[in-house]
């Protein structure tokens, strides 16, 4: 490459050793090279840990493991960190024709290779049909009813391997996009949740090691580490409003590098300030049909297959 004068344009170095970089980090300012990025983005993730008192000593630890490329990270990154944990991999096969064979193998290959336990359910045997099935009528909806029959599963999974707490691989992107599906939704019920109300009460505690880093930056973790090889998309991707979000926030980011952070830092800040104050959201209760926590009756999940509504008032909606 050449630079407008005409002479060779300089190959950015590592601003830490000066070995040829591999990233630039916009918001510090500073080339990494391969070593000093993989440093920092582990020494970022040891601190979420530690921030969040993820992990107490004895605890055992479901590793929510898509055999996507986050889920993939965060299993090699915990075992990394935490080489003596009791560590369980879980997965959920919602039954997604041509998607989820190829994870399912990169799962079962990955906690082969670091010698993990790994388990999974199916929504088969969870719900006696496929997420094919499910969705024929209302494909659009795909990853709303997903989010919520998926979340039961893994709820049910991490109970069933006695698992004190669930890690999954959520990174800075898909946090922020939540925080702003939340409000472009107005739901008041996520928007004002607090922060004891994301787990107890019948949900495994769910922790989230991943959340200050990029999407980007856990990519190339994995490329750097050589964990993944090329996988399908899952074909109902781009039907949700999470694509849409993405692509808004990802072009903010851009042009404003730090917006992603800025937007989990103020829904963080507004749970923090909800102890402050009087109960905002309903309280959960229990199922009346399958005793899961649930704000009504029935929970989501049974709304949505036993009386047929739910895929309508769908709001509340996790990936
Ligand atoms: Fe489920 Fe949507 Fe994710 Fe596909 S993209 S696995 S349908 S949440
Ligand atoms: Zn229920």
């Amino acid at each position: 490459m050449k630079t407008d004068s005409g002479s060779p344009a300089l190959s950015p170095v590592c601003d830490l050793c000066g070995k040829a970089a591999v990233f630039l980090d916009r918001i510090r300012n500073r080339h990494l090279c391969a070593a000093h990025f993989i440093d920092d983005v582990e020494e970022r993730v040891r601190r979420t840990i530690q921030e969040y008192a993820m992990v107490q000593p004895g605890d055992r630890f479901a590793v929510a493991l898509s055999g996507g490329k986050d889920s993939t990270v965060l299993l090699h990154l915990l075992r990394r960190l935490m080489p003596g944990a009791d560590l369980v991999a879980v997965t959920v096969d919602e039954g997604i024709d041509g998607y989820r064979e190829a994870t399912l193998r990169s799962a079962g290959a990955n906690t082969r290779r670091l010698g993990i336990e790994h388990s999974t359910i199916s929504f088969l045997e969870m719900y006696g049909k496929t997420l094919d099935e499910i969705v024929r009528e209302h494909q659009d909806r795909a990853c709303g009813i997903c989010g919520i029959l998926r979340r039961k599963a893994m709820n049910t999974l991490a109970r069933r391997v006695g698992a004190a707490k669930l890690a999954t691989g959520h990174n800075l992107d898909d946090e922020s996009q939540s925080v702003l599906m939340n409000w472009l939704r107005g739901d008041r019920e996520r928007i004002l949740r607090r922060p004891e109300e994301f787990g107890g009460q019948g949900f495994i505690p769910r922790v989230k090691p991943l959340m200050e880093i990029p999407e980007k930056e856990v990519a190339l973790y994995g490329i750097l580490n050589g964990l993944f090889v090329e996988l399908p998309e899952c074909p109902y991707m781009h039907s949700a409003l999470r694509s849409e979000v993405r692509g808004i926030l990802t072009s903010l980011e851009r042009g404003h590098p730090g917006t992603m952070r800025r937007v989990v830092e103020g829904q963080a800040r507004l749970s923090q300030h909800l102890l402050a104050v009087p109960r905002a959201a309903r309280p959960l209760r229990a199922c009346e049909r399958c005793g899961d926590p649930s704000t009504a009756r029935l929970c989501q999940a049974c709304r949505l297959l036993h009386t047929g509504a739910g895929s309508e008032t769908i709001v509340s909606l996790d990936r």
